[in-house]
């Protein structure tokens, strides 16, 4: 038995949106590490060469059109990695879930037409 066009297209929508739902905590942004000089006189950090301090961990990211960043303790790293990774999948859902539900669109207007 073939299915139709518009039976797989709904079951394709179905998986997505499950997985959408599966999809766990997620914040927006990319992870940067810094090293920094500091102002006291002869710290290790102006030596020849020198040990600058650090590395900190940045985590920058634009909302509605204003740039931010955060600084993130070392300890908060991994969980913060995951929420980068949990955001960038469910970019790529979303992706998918328009794609499939406009060629779904497209496919009643034109069947709509005859
Ligand atoms: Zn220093």
């Amino acid at each position: 038995m073939t299915i139709s066009r518009e039976q797989l297209l709904l079951r394709q929508i179905e998986k997505v949106k499950a997985q959408l739902a599966a999809v766990g905590d997620l914040r927006p942004g990319s992870l940067s590490t810094q090293y920094n000089v500091c102002g006291t006189p002869g710290c290790r950090c102006k030596a020849t060469p020198p040990k600058k301090h650090g590395p900190y961990y940045q985590v920058s990211f634009t909302r509605k059109g204003k740039s931010s960043s955060k600084f993130v303790r070392k300890e908060d790293l991994a969980a913060v990695r995951q929420e980068l990774k949990n955001y960038e999948r469910m970019k790529t859902l979303v992706d998918r879930r328009i794609d499939l539900a406009t060629e779904l669109s497209n496919l009643r207007l034109a069947n709509n037409r005859t």
